[in-house]
């Protein structure tokens, strides 16, 4: 659990941009906690502890999944595997479409990448309707892996990105809740 001189420091650093890319939605930019090396460096340790002794891999989902996903996996001493946007892996790789406000949008894993029975992290920087999130999540479970912990920097609560994926029986974190 993050500490809430952490919360405060995050709080103080992720901006909230209004209207951004489009009328209505409050973007969280978290860009500037990369300008802190030490503020990153806490939300790794406490994402890490999260998961630690919990999983055997962790899946980041592009773009902005990557930037702590890979932290906690080396932390962790664990695999790392990227769930990408359509038409960026090579083959052989599964996909997963899903609804969005107006029309669709697909990810994809490699297969092979992550093994039978293994206990995965899903990570991603935000969590809002779940719609990706939850994507994700099925695309571990058609590879016979199990999504058994999902993390997050920041949850949009009001969204209730949370019910859709309490259906995989796994525990959930975010560091911030706005
Ligand atoms: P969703 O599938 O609705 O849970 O959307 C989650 C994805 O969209 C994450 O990868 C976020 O990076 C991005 N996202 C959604 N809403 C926001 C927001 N308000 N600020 C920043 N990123 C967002």
């Amino acid at each position: 659990m993050a500490s809430a001189e952490l919360i405060r420091k995050l709080e103080a650093t992720i901006e909230n941009i209004p209207d951004f890319p489009i009328p209505g939605i409050q973007f969280k930019d978290i860009c500037p906690i990369f300008l802190q090396p030490k503020l990153y460096e806490e939300v790794i340790a406490d994402l890490a502890d999260f998961s630690r002794g919990k999983v055997d891999a962790v899946c980041g989902i592009e773009s902005r999944g990557y930037l702590f996903g890979i932290a906690i996996a080396v932390a962790l001493d664990v695999p790392f595997v990227l769930i990408r946007k359509a038409g960026k892996l090579p083959p052989p790789f599964i996909s997963e479409s899903y609804d969005l406000e107006y029309g669709s949008a697909t990810i994809e894993m490699k297969t092979g990448h992550l093994q039978e029975g293994q206990r995965v992290l899903i990570h991603d920087d935000l969590l809002a309707t779940g719609g990706t999130t939850e994507a994700a999540a099925k695309l571990v479970a058609k590879q016979g892996a199990i999504p058994k912990q999902f993390s997050f920097l920041i949850d949009l609560k009001d969204l209730n990105g949370q019910d859709r994926l309490k259906k995989f029986d796994a525990d959930i974190y975010a560091v911030l809740k706005y």
